[in-house]
């Protein structure tokens, strides 16, 4: 089976099952994956955004400042 956050494949007897009150069950490869994806509710493209427009932002910002 697949993680459910990062789509690596599960080696049997490790990894973590998820399973929500509505009866729908996700595994993940590791603990870091299930933190993300649950606790943090965030998919892995949201995240790659995040990080894309904050170095953006970092950027725009140090040349904004020595202009
Ligand atoms: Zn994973």
């Amino acid at each position: 089976m697949k993680c459910a956050y990062c789509s690596k494949e599960i080696e049997p007897g490790t990894g973590i099952m998820f399973v929500r009150k509505s009866g729908q069950i996700r595994y993940y490869c590791s603990n870091r994956c299930y933190r993300l994806d649950v606790l943090h509710k965030k998919k892995h493209k949201e995240v790659a955004i995040a990080r894309e427009s904050a170095a953006k932002a970092s950027a725009e910002a140090q040349q904004s400042s020595k202009a």
